[in-house]
């Protein structure tokens, strides 16, 4: 099951999930019934797992969309079954059961307490148990522990389809997603763990331009607070991205990017649309050059793994919060690569945006 929730990580939800219905998977998860209905409204006609939960509210949407619900407690399948049976529309839905997260589902007594009045339920049918690793990138033993668990419910419940696995429990350990597996980062080409990213290739790069360089001299201060101060002289240049495109903050001082396949480190805070980067190391730089924040450029290359560790994030932070003002563009589509190269005016449309934005608010 690929998992495309929060935008495809990033990636474009339509895109992606096009391509992977096309390349043949068996079904979707996703956050909410939100993102549920925009594939439904794109002609997907594969299940669909709503990893919920879900408000009263969502339940319409749930029906209407053909959704299947990740449901915890009697009280949401009865929610849900008086809705169904209104609409005389037979709802599937997967039981979750807590084995060790602590997000969702019961667990012991209380869990079976649950299941016998949601059984009993008409309109509504339980497809398959749900259950989620808390720590199958770090914890062998824990991990090892939930799945056991996980397989005593299952048992008992005799139910025909459960999942419980994720990309880190999968690279760990295939039979963790015997029936199916919820896949989400790794099908994007990355890794929760360093020793599997070797047989991934990452599926996306995030690209920027330089829109003007120039030659500070020793004791330039370099952007907001002064923080980095040019010692013997450097060549500055300003990079179209900054906080507000998604690129974190954080990274500012910390961080380099790829130019022409070198590193030029990060100078200076960044800012909500721009950065600064030292290229004196770098020959014949021009106006409008590609920089590489994510991604391959010649023999050197920059993991979303990578910027997580310098801003003290994960991979999954970094790919979903690359902001919607970046467009996606998707290259070798069959083999589901997308580059996120802004067309060659980018540095243009992207102060548009700046513009647009700096005199609406002087305007109010
Ligand atoms: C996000 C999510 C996944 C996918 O996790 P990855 O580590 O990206 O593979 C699987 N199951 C649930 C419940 C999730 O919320």
């Amino acid at each position: 099951m690929a998992v495309v929730k929060s935008d495809a990580y990033g990636h474009g939800l339509i895109p992606v999930a096009s391509e992977l219905e096309r390349i043949g998977v068996d079904g979707f998860a996703v956050a909410d019934p939100q993102e549920g209905k925009t594939l439904r409204e794109h002609e997907i006609q594969l299940p669909i797992l709503v990893l919920g939960p879900c408000l009263k509210e969502e339940w319409e949407e749930v029906i209407e969309a053909r959704l299947c619900p990740v449901i915890s407690t009697f009280q949401e399948a009865q929610e849900l079954a008086v809705l169904a049976q209104q609409r005389k529309q037979l709802v599937h839905v997967h039981l979750a059961i807590d084995t060790g997260m602590g997000r969702e589902g019961l667990s012991g007594e209380a869990f079976f307490r649950e299941w016998e009045k949601i059984r009993k339920l008409s309109w509504i049918r339980v497809a398959g148990l749900f259950s989620h690793f808390a720590s199958s990138d770090s914890d062998p033993e824990a991990t090892r522990h939930q799945w056991e668990t996980f397989l005593m419910y299952r048992k008992k419940l005799g139910l025909p389809l459960g999942h419980i696995a994720n990309s880190a429990a999968i690279g760990s350990n295939p039979a963790y997603g015997q029936d199916w597996a919820r896949v989400g980062l790794a099908l994007y080409g990355l890794s929760p763990f360093p020793s599997l990213q070797s047989r991934l290739r990452p599926v996306l790069s995030w690209k920027a331009r330089i829109s003007l360089f120039r030659w500070m001299p020793p004791g330039s201060p370099i952007s907001y607070g002064g923080s980095y101060v040019v010692t013997c002289g450097e060549r500055i240049a300003t990079v179209t991205v900054g906080y507000g495109d998604g690129y974190p903050r954080a990274l500012s001082n910390r961080a380099y990017v790829l130019v022409k396949g070198k590193r030029c480190p990060i100078r200076g805070r960044i800012t909500m649309d721009e950065l600064l980067i030292d290229i004196s190391h770098i020959r014949s730089v021009r106006r409008g050059e590609v920089v590489t924040l994510l991604g391959k450029s010649q023999g050197e290359a920059i993991l979303a793994s990578d910027l997580a560790e310098m801003a003290g994030t994960i991979p999954y932070e970094i790919l979903t919060g690359i902001s919607l003002r970046i467009p996606r563009v998707y290259r070798n589509f069959s083999s589901l690569t997308c580059e996120f190269l802004p067309p060659m005016n980018s540095g243009a449309s992207l102060s548009g945006c700046v513009l647009e934005r700096v005199s609406k608010e002087r305007g109010g």
